[in-house]
């Protein structure tokens, strides 16, 4: 078993992983058994596997798991724990709060109290996803450092507008799609 697994700190961090790694035919999901694994030494890892639905691909992940698992808390999406990320560069959160705050109306009000907890849910995703961007900046900096990004993605992020990752920009950013949350 590798012992150089990276850690995921949540389920959550885990599966937005392998969502961002679909397989080579397009496909991300699949569906197969969940196990927890010895890495050796004290470290446990969680494995992910099974075949690929459109093309029969046999799938795998491995994740070292934290040494004190951190429960979900019902209603709202943590993908950490305020470390930076070793599966997401912050470029590649940055895309994906994007992604999540995108989907949603600009308008909530119209919808019904299922569509508004599907709203609630996404945006909480995207106020977790900026907190990983930020994560990433140290104490005494303004921005993400630039060699934090290592993703395609997320080089593509930073060379549209590096500035979108400036201290500033990301907590205003994130303080914005905190009150876009539609109340329950
Ligand atoms: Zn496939």
């Amino acid at each position: 078993m590798p012992t150089t697994a990276p850690l995921a700190r949540t389920a959550a961090e885990a599966h937005l992983y392998m969502d961002l790694h679909p397989c080579d035919c397009g496909e991300p999901t699949f569906t197969g058994p969940t196990s927890i694994i010895e890495l050796g030494g004290d470290d446990l890892g969680s494995r992910y596997e099974g075949d690929c639905p459109i093309c029969g691909t046999p799938r795998e992940f491995v994740f070292r798991l934290p040494a004190t698992p951190s429960l979900p808390t019902p209603g709202t999406v943590v993908y950490g724990d305020g470390t930076p990320s070793e599966l997401l560069d912050p470029g590649e959160w940055l895309w994906v709060a994007d992604r999540y705050a995108g989907s949603v109306p600009a308008d909530a009000s119209a919808l019904d109290e299922a569509a508004r907890t599907q709203v609630r849910t996404r945006m909480s995703a995207a106020i977790a996803a900026m907190s990983e961007v930020l994560a990433f900046i140290p104490a005494d900096a303004d921005e993400v450092p630039a060699e934090a990004i290592r993703s395609e993605v997320g080089l593509a992020m930073y060379e549209e507008d590096p500035g979108r990752f400036d201290r500033d920009r990301l907590e205003v950013v994130r303080d914005t799609y905190q009150q876009l949350i539609v109340p329950a």
